[in-house]
């Protein structure tokens, strides 16, 4: 008996349809062995021994299957139809092609696919309804291993009627800190909005950590599993904003120390009020690391939603002057300039700049999930 091993998982020219590509592998010892210490059994048992139990145990799809899949850590053994196969995935139905059934292989290897999300595609597609997961929402992280399975397949369609409910807490859980690979769910099942909250949320509140890495606002990694260029975009889109912020507050900055001053209180006090004014500038700037020193965008490692927040709260001070005779304390001859501080002021701008962000997600993300969604 022959035995295939997947080597190979190319895109073709158009990048839609993944081509396999498979050869040979004569593995009989090992296989022998498995065979030997393994247990036969019909489906609905899911694998959930601990690795060290799972030795060779073998699931039967289709009594009369043609193949047998070997799954994982190659210790799982799932006899399907290859006939079922091809129709369930255009992957599969080139894997599985004439070629194959020239070889007469019977076994093939799947080494590094999740055995838990690969087997809930193939119960779909051998209409074993009964022994998939509830139609509650599954853990997280079987929904993402699913989703890989559904994207390297291109089974998206046959998981369509049972998703929905599996993946019904997803949009609450893409809103927490530690569920960023939420992307590759929504990217894989078509869910635009909650890719395009996410991304957004991610501009917003992602950090550069020390080597340049993104990290979400815990200072966590966003996790291996995302969608192509996702996290690039993000990240562009991120020094893009905090670039128009920074070119903003320093043109403010600029504009308020060169532009002749106006006091609305007192022309002759237009020094002190001009000073305080620019003084608070400058102490709130050098605060934030960002004086004297004019940062670029691409040195700012706080979030955007921190560093906007800090610019349209820096504190600008205005000075108070006494109109009436220098012994005199009287309040009645005090007067505030805060109304003289209004030019300086950096919360609309800021706020503007906040409301006009662009969409992290590219119009190539968008296209591939409009497709997505539709299977
Ligand atoms: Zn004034």
């Amino acid at each position: 008996m022959d035995q295939l091993t997947v080597l190979d998982l190319v895109d073709d020219d158009d990048g839609d349809v993944p081509v396999i590509t498979q050869t040979k592998s004569k593995k009989k010892g090992k296989k022998t062995a498995q065979r030997g210490k393994g247990k036969q059994r019909e489906d609905p048992v899911t694998p959930s021994a601990s690795n060290s139990e799972k030795v060779a145990e073998s699931i039967i799809l289709d009594d009369d299957g043609d193949v047998t899949l070997i799954v994982g850590n190659l210790s799982t053994k799932i006899r399907v139809s290859s006939q079922v196969l091809r129709l369930a995935s255009p992957v599969w139905k080139a894997m599985f092609s004439d070629r194959f059934a020239e070889s007469q292989a019977s076994e093939v290897e799947f080494p590094d696919d999740d055995e838990e999300a690969l087997l809930v595609v193939l119960r779909v597609a051998h209409l074993h309804f009964l022994q998939l997961p509830p139609a509650t929402p599954m853990p997280f992280h079987r929904l993402l291993d699913l989703a890989v399975i559904c994207d390297k397949y291109d089974t998206v369609k046959i998981v369509r009627p049972f998703i929905t409910a599996w993946s019904q807490n997803l949009e609450e859980l893409s809103l927490q800190n530690g569920y960023e690979e939420s992307l590759f769910i929504a990217w894989t099942f078509g869910y635009h909005s909650i890719y395009k909250s996410l991304a957004s949320r991610l501009v917003l509140s992602a950090i550069i950590g020390p080597d340049g890495e993104c990290l979400n606002s815990g200072g966590d990694f966003l996790g291996p599993t995302m969608p192509l260029n996702s996290i690039e975009t993000i990240l562009k889109v991120r020094e893009d904003t905090i670039s128009t912020l920074l070119n903003t507050c320093y043109k403010k900055f600029d504009a308020t120390l060169a532009t002749p001053h106006v006091c609305t209180v007192n022309q002759k006090h237009v020094e002190a009020c001009h000073a305080s004014i620019v003084g608070s500038l400058v102490r709130g700037f050098h605060q934030l690391g960002l004086f004297p020193d004019r940062p670029a965008a691409s040195e700012i490692s706080l979030n955007i939603s921190e560093l906007s927040a800090s610019l349209i709260n820096l504190p600008i001070y205005s000075c108070k002057t006494n109109t009436g005779s220098s012994y005199n304390y009287d309040y009645n001859t005090i007067r505030d300039h805060t109304a003289c501080t209004k030019a300086a002021q950096l919360s609309d701008p800021i706020q503007d700049i906040l409301k006009n962000i662009p969409s992290a997600a590219l119009d190539s993300h968008k296209t591939h999930m409009d497709e997505q969604a539709k299977k």
